[in-house]
């Protein structure tokens, strides 16, 4: 296995999100889109991938999904059970569970006071994680080496049975001859300056492209694979967040970083409803104002809760396209529909806050109050039509860039995993979901990865 990334382990991580960003992720983190709205989207860039630094939420493809995917996009087999013996050996090999009580802490759980207020269904959220201490750290790195990351759990096994892990080497294209692949070139990274060192070639019987969805068709553009489902189909779950302050203090710190969610919205409205928790280096840009009115709200982050919502994005489209080295061009339009999507989220998570006695709600949305205490605010959200510019959104989860179906003119792989128009080359990541999920992505890319594997060991050994 190459991976471009070096190893982070425990005792590499700080509480610094500068510092993680920097080190770790492809861009500095600061990565954004172009299109109609400029949309930061992280990716990280170290052995293990997005699995060291995300909430380690778990959660299935839901059926409603499975059924448009095979209807849309030919994937037969998929529904009624189809792939649970797929997630359920990911899940009993990960270690997913969900949040222990004594883990949620306060932010989680006011959101589900919040939640059986409103009458709404809320769940603890499942976790790869053994030994959480609900310190909140996931995106700086679990401190407290809980989380069941694909280098703690994955690699070693792999290594373990006689596999090879390169780390700080970047794959730069495929070896092809004529359409078969016959492996990888890149060369090696330094770990800490990034710079390029000894040229790497790697020949196999079968490759797995595994870059991620913004990378994988980068490298396979770059090799010269470049049919219409090879970038075409870059699809997100914008996300948004919503601080609310109370009177007395919620230590948002504390607890689990993702405790508790709501799915009751995902299919009729596309909304998913989540707690969170990241460092205020990260968060506290969302803040109004400058100066002394932004150092006093920095001095009331204690009273505060922050809960994000994502929407599907099932309206809106994007692209990569290989351009430099590894800095492929990443193209979104976002559709009104998702505009509309968002700004009811915000309505959702606004009276959440108010149901439980926030006095008031940071919003982040240009042209509505900094702090919006009268819970009318909630009307305004739905009966305003918002352009997207006056949103903070971002997104971490990118789906779709080489989707997986029965149709070479719009798919990128076909329902084994193959590429078209090549041999021997499958792809395992989230690039492989047709069209957004409605799932955080980690177990949706897992659990079909699964399959592809199944599919590849029966043809290759
Ligand atoms: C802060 C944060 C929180 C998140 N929380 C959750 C969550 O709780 N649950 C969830 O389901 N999802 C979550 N996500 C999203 C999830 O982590 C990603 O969707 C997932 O990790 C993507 O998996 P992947 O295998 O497609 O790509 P990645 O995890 O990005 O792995 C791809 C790897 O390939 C490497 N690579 C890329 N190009 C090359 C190359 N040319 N040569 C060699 N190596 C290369 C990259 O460095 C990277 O390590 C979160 C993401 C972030 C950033
Ligand atoms: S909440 Fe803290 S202890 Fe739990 S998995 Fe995340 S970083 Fe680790």
């Amino acid at each position: 296995m190459l991976e471009a990334g070096p190893v982070a382990r425990v005792r590499d991580f700080k509480k610094d999100a500068g510092y993680t960003l920097s080190r770790y992720f492809w861009h500095g983190g600061m990565r954004t889109t172009t299109g109609n709205l400029f949309m930061p989207t992280m990716q990280a860039r170290n052995v293990g991938g997005g699995s060291v630094w995300n909430s380690a939420i778990c959660l299935r493809i839901p059926e409603f999904t499975l059924e448009r995917w095979e209807q849309e996009h030919g994937l037969t087999g998929f529904t009624k059970g189809g792939l649970d013996r797929h997630f359920e050996a990911v899940e009993a090999f990960m270690g997913v569970r969900p949040v222990e009580p004594d883990c949620q802490g306060p932010r989680n759980e006011l959101f589900r006071q919040a939640c059986e207020k409103m009458g709404w269904g809320v769940l603890p959220i499942e976790r790869n994680e053994a030994g959480c201490l609900g310190s909140g750290e996931c995106f700086t790195g679990c401190p407290n080496g809980a989380k069941l990351s694909v280098d703690r759990r994955g690699l070693p096994e792999v290594i373990e049975r006689g596999g090879v892990v390169y780390a700080s080497v970047q794959c730069d294209k495929l070896i092809m001859q004529g359409r078969e692949v016959r492996g990888c070139e890149g060369h090696v990274v330094h770990p800490k300056t990034g710079k390029k060192s000894h040229k790497v070639r790697i020949e196999a019987r079968c490759t797995l492209v595994a870059a991620g969805t913004i990378h994988t068709p980068d490298i396979l553009q770059r090799s010269g694979i470049r049919g219409p489902g090879i970038g075409n189909n870059l699809r997100f779950h914008p996300g948004t967040m919503v601080m609310g302050l109370f009177d007395d203090p919620v230590f948002p710190w504390a607890g689990a970083t993702q405790g508790y969610h709501c799915l009751d919205f995902l299919e009729s409205d596309g909304i998913k409803l989540e707690s969170l928790w990241a460092t205020p280096s990260l968060m506290a840009f969302r803040f109004p104002g400058f100066g002394k009115n932004f150092q006093k709200l920095l001095g009331e982050y204690t009273y505060m809760a922050s809960w994000d919502a994502w929407v599907s994005g099932e309206d809106s489209v994007g692209s990569v396209k290989a351009t430099g080295l590894g800095r492929p061009s990443v193209r979104y339009q976002i559709h009104q529909n998702d505009v509309d999507r968002v700004a009811e989220a915000m309505a959702k998570l606004s009276e959440l806050f108010f149901a439980v006695g926030a006095k008031g709600v940071l919003l982040g949305v240009h042209g509505l109050p900094d702090l919006a205490t009268d819970a009318r605010i909630i009307d305004t959200l739905r009966n305003t039509r918002f352009s997207v510019d006056q949103f903070p959104l971002a997104s971490n989860h990118a789906f779709g860039a080489t989707p997986m179906g029965a149709d070479p003119s719009r798919h990128g792989v076909d329902p084994t995993g193959a590429v078209y128009g090549a041999d021997h080359v499958y792809v395992c990541d989230t690039g492989l979901l047709p069209n957004t999920p409605s799932a955080n992505p980690m177990m949706p890319a897992m659990g079909l990865s699964h399959y592809i594997a199944e599919n590849v060991l029966g043809r290759y050994t």
